[in-house]
């Protein structure tokens, strides 16, 4: 057997065999598991990538700061992955398992050795199958075992050795399993994901209940190999009505096995084989009710194993495979078997597909389903917000073009009031100054300090009086034209803040008033009189009004008499001045030149001798006679006395302030355009100070506003990225689903 075994396990195999091998895989009925199988583990590897890729998604920051995705959905998506990489691990392992029971020495370890066309499994009295043993495909070249008790591979050179491990092991528990894995290369079966599994016999053990529980839930077909030689027994079908109560409709095939010893009772041979298949038939059709009658009928065969295994060994080794000591009618068993080979893999096959892939396909499909509908009530959730965000961008776009224009529109009438205010302001102020220059006086009389004509008083007299006029004239001129230059600028300012105060968002409206107003603003006239009359000097020496210096005065005017008296008469200009406004004091008239040159000639006179004054007073000496002369000089004496007498402290006072209210006023006159040009700048610094704060306002405004659109534009974008991704997301799902849906067709023939 050894020797057989090993030669069985020579590589070295005819090439005819490995063609002949190959049709059979690839016209094997195996190969529609096969091909579901990758198809579907194709299908649930997109999902999972698809499900990572929806999870990454919906964890990004966009869909995050979007708060686009609920929390519940992104737990959804989880348990999706959870879900799927769970049935991907169970696809990647599904195979079709195949499970052979009957009682001891019926022949199930042949019945796989043949279906394996080697001798894999011990047989034989003296190797009754203890425990549960799985045949499945191992990709090494050599086989090896794996016993309950440990993970360790154990190597396995030939199948003596298998019985010898197993014996050897402790495996007195009917319900462990050993895991035999033999080269897939050597067997269409294995390469095609089937797994054997011999059982011990159903007549040895009473645990039948823990045995469908720990290995027949996932089997896809059950073989019940019987002995041709007797009829079913009770045990065998009690363990089969076990098997159909907890799962719903197994597929069983019945092998009555040991076939070939009917060939040396050819006489009773068909009417046993009649007895044997209406039992059966019963069996599966009335008492399970797995199969129709006619289904039934490729569910029972009459084979033989023994011989199957001996001639496929043969023609393995190259030998007539009807060679050696065969029974009668070999060949039809030998097609009986092979009948049951196919029917068999067409059965594990279709029922693989079903029970193994079915149920996954529709949860993959549902799944594709929920993240189909997920996705585009995202896509929907992101359409609303980016349609909701294209509006407020527009709503802020428009306002912000409105602002725009509006503050060009309002900055040139803005600057045209300020204007207009700032010059009413200068006319109201030249008018009024000009009034209190005229009315100077009447301020100068109400200065009541005490007078005296000491140099040093007057000094300080002077100076207090400078400060009470420039003190008066602000007051004065406050009086006139502050309350409504202020009035007026207040309500330019207030339309100036009410025109952009609506250009600003609400909330900032009602701070505005507050924020733009200066209320300490107030007219400033600086009239700097003491810096003014700084140069007055007053003249209250005593002049006697009938004297010559008054009567020069009189005719020539203080200049004139002042030119005159000094002695510069050849130094005065003679010729005419230069056209134009005169502009200063040392410049004369004309009629104070010709003044002066008639006023020259009686200074020469009266410098000239006293022979002259005594010529003149004898010729008036001559005409009007001493005595009239005497009165005339007498009442000239006595208006002089008269003069000098009321000539009093109060006289100079008078004299004093008549000079300087000419002296000021003559001054201020000069300053009237500076004044009132300088209030009016006031005025104009002050309005365009409270517009410029404005216009800050109005552009930090709209600066807001063009972040605002910043960021809405960057919202739209991430939400115009979301739903690319959310639609291309149920794309794929929608895609995948298809593909569950034509594997579904395809392979389980419907499609719901
Ligand atoms: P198991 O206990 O059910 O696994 O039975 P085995 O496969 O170990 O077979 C028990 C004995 O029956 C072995 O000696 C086999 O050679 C023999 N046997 C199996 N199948 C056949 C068959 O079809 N015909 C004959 N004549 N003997 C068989």
């Amino acid at each position: 057997m050894s020797g057989r075994f090993t030669r069985t396990n020579s590589m070295a195999q005819p090439s005819s065999l490995q063609v002949v091998k190959d049709f059979e895989r690839a016209s094997s009925p195996l190969r529609v598991f096969v091909d579901a199988k990758k198809k579907i583990n194709g299908i649930f590897h997109g999902l999972y990538t698809h499900i990572e890729d929806s999870r990454k998604f919906m964890k990004s920051d966009a869909t995050g700061d979007a708060d686009i995705i609920t929390t519940e959905e992104k737990e959804k998506i989880d348990g999706f992955s959870d879900q799927v990489d769970c049935i991907a691990e169970i696809l990647a392992r599904d195979n079709m398992k195949v499970a052979f029971f009957g009682r001891t020495s019926n022949g199930k370890s042949t019945v796989v050795n043949a279906m394996m066309r080697d001798k894999v499994l011990p047989t034989g009295i003296g190797h009754t199958t203890d425990c549960f043993l799985s045949v499945e495909a191992s990709n090494l070249d050599e086989a090896y075992i794996i016993t309950p008790d440990s993970e360790e591979k154990k190597s396995i050179q030939s199948v003596n050795q298998i019985a010898h491990a197993l014996s050897s092991e402790n495996l007195n528990d009917q319900s462990s399993m050993v895991r035999v894995f033999w080269p897939k290369t050597r067997c269409h079966l294995l390469q095609n994901d089937v797994v054997l599994m011999d059982s011990p016999g159903v007549d040895v053990t009473t645990g039948l209940d823990e045995w469908i529980d720990k290995y027949c839930m996932d089997a896809d077909v059950f073989v019940l190999v019987s002995n041709a030689e007797s009829t079913l027994m009770r045990t065998e079908k009690g363990f089969f009505h076990k098997v159909s109560e907890k799962l719903s409709k197994p597929n069983i095939f019945i092998l009555n096995n040991r076939w070939d010893a009917a060939a040396s009772e050819p006489e009773f041979m068909d009417a046993v084989k009649q007895q044997h298949l209406e039992r059966a038939v019963d069996f599966l059709v009335n008492e399970l009710k797995v199969v129709t009658a006619q289904q039934a009928e490729d569910r029972i065969f009459f084979v033989s194993a023994k011989e199957v295994l001996q001639a496929r060994i043969q023609k393995q080794q190259g030998m007539p495979e009807s060679g050696g000591a065969l029974a009668e009618g070999f060949q039809a068993r030998l097609f009986e078997f092979e009948n049951f080979e196919r029917k068999f893999e067409e059965c594990i096959s279709k029922s693989a597909v079903i029970t193994k892939f079915e149920q996954h396909g529709r949860q993959g499909q549902q799944i594709t389903q929920e993240i189909q509908a997920l996705m585009e009530s995202v896509y929907e959730r992101a359409a609303r917000k980016r349609a909701s965000c294209i509006e407020k961008r527009k709503e802020k776009g428009d306002l912000l073009d409105h602002i725009t224009k509006q503050l060009t529109i309002l900055t040139t009438e803005c600057k045209d009031k300020i204007k207009d205010i700032s010059e009413q302001a200068e006319y109201k102020i030249s008018s009024a100054m000009t009034e209190e220059i005229r009315r100077l006086h009447i301020l100068v009389d109400q200065f009541d300090r005490p007078f005296h004509p000491d140099p040093l008083v007057i000094k300080v007299y002077k100076e207090e009086l400078q400060k009470f006029l420039e003190e008066g004239l602000g007051r004065n001129l406050d009086a006139r034209c502050s309350s409504t230059v202020l009035q007026s600028l207040e309500q330019t300012q207030t339309q100036m803040t009410e025109h952009m105060s609506a250009l600003l968002p609400e909330e900032r409206q009602s701070q505005m008033s507050s924020l733009i107003f200066r209320r300490d603003f107030d007219l400033s006239y600086r009239l700097d009189c003491r810096h003014l009359c700084a140069d007055f000097k007053e003249n209250i020496q005593f002049q006697f009004s009938l004297g010559l210096t008054a009567m020069m005065n009189k005719f020539l005017g203080p200049k004139g008499t002042r030119v005159a008296l000094t002695g510069f008469t050849s130094m005065m200009p003679r010729h005419l001045p230069p056209p134009g406004p005169a502009t200063g004091t040392n410049q004369s008239s004309p009629d104070e030149d010709v003044a002066v040159a008639m006023v020259s000639g009686l200074a020469s006179l009266y410098s000239r001798t006293s022979v002259g004054l005594i010529f003149i007073g004898g010729i008036i000496w001559k005409s009007v006679g001493w005595r009239i002369l005497a009165v005339a000089g007498g009442m000239y004496g006595g208006i002089y006395m008269y003069e000098r007498l009321t000539w009093t402290n109060k006289a100079k006072e008078r004299t004093f302030k008549r000079q300087f209210v000419d002296y000021s006023a003559e001054k201020l006159q000069l300053v009237v355009n500076f004044t009132s040009a300088n209030c009016s700048h006031q005025i104009q610094q002050e309005l365009s100070t409270t517009f410029a704060r404005l216009c800050q306002e109005v552009d930090t405004a709209k600066e807001a506003l063009n972040k605002e659109i910043v960021v809405l534009d960057a919202e739209k974008n991430k939400l115009e990225k979301l739903m690319n991704d959310s639609k291309l997301l149920r794309n794929r799902a929608n895609w995948l689903e298809s593909e569950l849906m034509r594997f579904i067709r395809q392979y389980l023939g419907n499609e719901d």
